[in-house]
């Protein structure tokens, strides 16, 4: 008799799939299978990688570079991470010791989370969160401690709400501005609350600023560039969103060299590097003119103020207006109080794809998120798609 195969892993067992990359990988299916369904669910830009961008790859492969890189990351692309964050951010780092190139802003969270934390260690996660923050947090043997923040009030993080989840066993706080889902912009207030109680309790600080190129309206605050802020935080950022190259899987890491090697040495221990010709990619995109960049944020910005006066107005949607980011978190009072339920109808009565509220944790129900890293004529067609249901209710 056979016996039964032994346990896999508790931990991995516990841990659900990435929701974003799901629902994604979902609303693509039911297209291929021939079904015109609208996905407003991936944050995934719909522009291609810049020219200049793809030719400075291809040149890379043609010349050779198609080894291992070094593991940190090529010079060249260090080089340029740091004079980015020079440049634009006022952080000085160097970038021999305090920079590691990884495939993807994703991997670096994790790799991060993973240097600084002991089991046990606490880190704390404003909600609604990006869906990855609480399971790497898990797998890292850490304990997620999530604060609550309020639609009512505009997802405002004050020192009070933070200094609330302050325990012995906090070790970092994980900011994610611009945010995803909210597209809420850190104001200064909130970036000097986030410091008081970091320096208050000696805490680690997280700082993804992935679509820090895509704001509207507000500024940009680096939390590393904020006194004695160096010391403690760790900047996340990548190509992914500012570039349009989220399938070339380039990211970084810059802050204190000692958890830089931890994390160096986590990332050699796996993945190895990111990919060679990827990174001679991403140094020319950094060092290039950014006038594309800012092509994509302004129709980023046009199709927000499209979709925000058009959903409201329809009766039953309520859309506030996000200031950074590609996404709307909308709610539909006319629909249906629970996340799940309108993610539902919309696919099943409206073939529109996208992300409840709710995987963003107990603070996204009642919310739905919209891409709009989406094109025009697609928002166009959703928007007409939704105004039909909601009319025929
Ligand atoms: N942080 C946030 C908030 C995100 O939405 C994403 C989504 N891609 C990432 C990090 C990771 O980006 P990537 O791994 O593509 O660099
Ligand atoms: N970050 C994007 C999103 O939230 C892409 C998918 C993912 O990495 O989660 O949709």
């Amino acid at each position: 008799m056979l016996l039964p195969m032994k346990p896999l892993s508790h931990l991995l067992s516990s841990i659900p799939a990435s929701a974003t990359i799901a629902i994604n990988d979902k609303a693509k299916a039911l297209k291929a299978a021939g079904r015109d369904v609208i996905s407003l669910a991936g944050g995934d830009p719909d522009f291609d990688t810049p020219l200049a961008v793809q030719e400075a790859a291809f040149q890379a492969i043609r010349s050779g570079d198609t080894h291992y890189p070094p593991s940190r990351g090529t010079p060249a692309l260090r080089k340029a991470i740091a004079a980015k964050l020079a440049r634009e951010n006022g952080v000085q780092v160097d970038p021999n010791t305090q920079v590691l190139v990884g495939p993807g802003a994703k991997f670096l969270i994790y790799a991060v989370l993973a240097a600084l934390c002991n089991p046990g260690d606490e880190v704390i996660i404003f909600e609604p969160y990006w869906v990855s923050y609480v399971p790497m947090t898990l797998l890292v043997g850490a304990r997620p401690v999530t604060v609550p923040l309020s639609a009512a009030d505009g997802f405002t993080i004050t020192a009070e709400r933070i200094a609330q989840a302050v325990t012995p066993a906090t070790k970092v706080i994980l900011v994610n501005s611009p945010n995803n889902p909210t597209g809420r912009v850190m104001t200064r207030a909130e970036a000097e609350a986030i410091r008081e109680v970091a320096l208050a309790h000696d805490l680690y600080v997280i700082s993804d600023e992935i679509y820090e190129k895509l704001i509207f309206e507000g500024e940009h605050i680096c939390l590393a560039s904020l006194p004695d802020m160096a010391a403690r935080t760790i900047v996340i950022n990548g190509h992914s969103k500012a570039y349009a190259m989220t399938g070339w899987r380039l990211g970084w890491a810059a802050g204190p060299a000692d958890v830089i090697d931890l994390a160096a040495n986590l990332q050699s221990q796996t993945v190895t590097s990111a990919a060679s010709f990827t990174m001679a990619a991403g140094a020319a995109a950094l060092n290039g003119s950014q006038e594309v960049v800012e092509e994509m944020r302004l129709a980023y910005k046009a199709r927000r103020d499209f979709m925000v006066e058009a959903l409201n107005a329809i009766p039953g949607v309520e859309c506030d207006r996000p200031q950074g980011a590609f996404y709307l978190f909308v709610r539909f009072p006319g629909l249906s109080p629970s996340a799940m339920t309108i993610a539902d109808i919309l696919l099943e009565r409206a073939d529109i794809a996208c992300t409840p509220g709710i995987e963003f944790g107990q603070a996204g129900e009642g919310h739905v998120r919209f891409s709009i890293a989406t094109a025009m004529s697609d928002l166009e067609r959703a928007v007409e798609r939704i105004r039909r249901l909601m009319t025929s209710l």
